[in-house]
């Protein structure tokens, strides 16, 4: 079954509020195995709306609308999609009761004259009970079985309606069979998806049949592997299978699935390794340490560190040489290398790290525009550099330097020798 979705309200329009209700509706029934085709959202005028969920109803036969159905003016939903189905509006005089004694119990008066407009309902409708607020959903269907249903705006009430009344209501119109949509991510770092597609080959599009997207981000580049079509009981060996198929291919740049967080799964590594950390960091400025004490138990693992943001800092905390400083510039291969190792000393640590870069906006230059980063990794004396031109605002660049650094201690700790992805998408190494 596909169904489209149709979000109401002048708020979405103007960006004012995002429309949650419309990822939550797309993810509850990709579950069930239902594909949500297309979303869209309109003002709160009559017109708007019956355009809008006409024009879906063509395509699908099958909508669901949130917003709309307060006791307000701008509240024009239900008149609007009766108007679709050339139904009037009927006084619900069960809706109507439930809400005079709603209103005496809460506020011991009478039912506004604008809150009985929450008792029209269009004929020939089924009403949906909403046990979370005080307008009840709608479902309107015609003699040829298209269907709308309408749920209030307001997330909260909108979620619970969806569990207690839309899904059970669905599930024996859904596909029998029991086809399902689930996915799988492999994250990526430290490559772009162009480059990914390039090794990826003939998988670039899709496994046997499963969908892939590439979502890059500052993380790196999540693969996402969709099934959208198979069984429950066939669609887990599919996804692995498909993974295992992509693995193959770019296992080096994969440094986890899922949500998984590098920062996390680098402490892991170093507890089950029995090794401790210490960062010296300049252009980060803590994000590193940051991202690593988020962690929780990271204690076991990290020792601390040192913003060494100024030369003086380098030179007095981190035991960097002045004449390497000046020689080089305080962003080059040899200064990350001696506040790695410097860091790695002074602290008693088995891993140092080090970051130097230029966050920009400003401070650039030909030779090291904006964005020139140059991390360090020492593993009990055991030292590797990498420079990477990271694109992006200061946030980005920041974080993606932090990130770049965990991987380059990932790479480290897997023995891979040979960086040649990293040197031919903008990076360089030395061993
Ligand atoms: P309504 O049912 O249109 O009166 O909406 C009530 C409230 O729910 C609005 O003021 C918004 O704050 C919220 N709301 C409405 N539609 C959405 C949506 N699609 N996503 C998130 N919040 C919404
Ligand atoms: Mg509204």
């Amino acid at each position: 079954m596909d169904i489209e979705i149709v979000t109401i309200g002048d708020e979405l329009l103007l960006g004012f509020t995002i429309d949650t209700n419309a990822a939550h509706l797309a993810r509850e029934f990709a579950a069930l195995g239902v594909r949500i085709v297309r979303r869209s959202t309109c003002g709160d005028d009559a017109e708007s709306i019956a355009s809008a969920v006409r024009d879906a109803l063509d395509r699908t036969g099958a909508v669901i609308t949130t917003g709309g159905l307060g006791p307000t003016a701008d509240d024009m939903t239900k008149p609007a999609i009766a108007s679709i189905f050339g139904r009037g509006m009927v006084m619900d005089a069960e809706i109507l009761a439930n809400l005079e004694a709603r209103w005496l119990k809460r506020f011991n008066t009478v039912l506004p004259v604008s809150n009985r407009q929450q008792a029209l309902v269009p004929e020939d409708c089924t009403i949906l009970v909403n046990r979370h607020g005080s307008a009840p959903g709608i479902w309107l269907e015609d003699e040829r079985g298209r269907w709308v249903a309408m749920l209030p705006g307001v997330p909260r009430e909108m979620r619970g309606m969806v569990a207690d009344t839309l899904v059970p209501r669905l599930r024996d119109r859904i596909a029998p069979g029991g086809r399902v949509i689930r996915a799988r991510t492999l994250r990526t770092a430290n490559i772009a998806e162009s480059a990914l597609a390039d090794r990826l080959g003939e998988l670039a599009r899709g496994v046997n049949g499963l969908s892939l997207a590439y979502l890059p981000g500052v993380d790196g580049v999540d693969l996402r592997l969709t099934s959208y079509a198979l069984p429950a009981a066939e669609t887990e060996r599919a996804l692995r299978d498909a993974s295992a198929r992509i693995r193959e291919k770019v296992e080096r740049f994969i440094y986890g699935e899922g949500d998984d967080d590098l920062a996390a799964l680098m402490l892991a590594e170093c507890g089950v390794r029995e090794e401790t950390i210490a960062v010296a960091e300049s252009c980060t400025g803590g994000m590193l340490g940051m991202r690593l004490t988020a962690v929780p138990g990271s204690s076991r693992v990290v020792l601390g560190g040192t913003i060494a943001y100024a030369n003086e800092v380098k030179v007095r905390e981190l035991g960097v040489d002045l004449a390497t400083l000046e020689a080089h510039g305080a962003v080059s291969e040899s200064v990350a290398r001696a506040m790695a190792s410097g860091v790695r000393t002074r602290f008693g640590s088995t891993v140092g790290i080090g970051i130097t870069g230029i966050a920009g906006p400003g401070g650039g230059s030909p030779e090291k525009p904006v964005g020139t980063v140059w991390v360090a990794v020492d593993v009990r004396g055991e030292l590797r550099a990498v420079r990477a031109l990271l694109p992006g605002d200061r946030h980005e660049i920041r974080y993606r330097a932090s990130q770049l650094a965990l991987d380059l201690l990932r790479w480290t700790f897997a023995g891979i020798e040979d960086a040649n992805g990293w040197t031919a998408h903008g990076a360089t190494s030395s061993g």
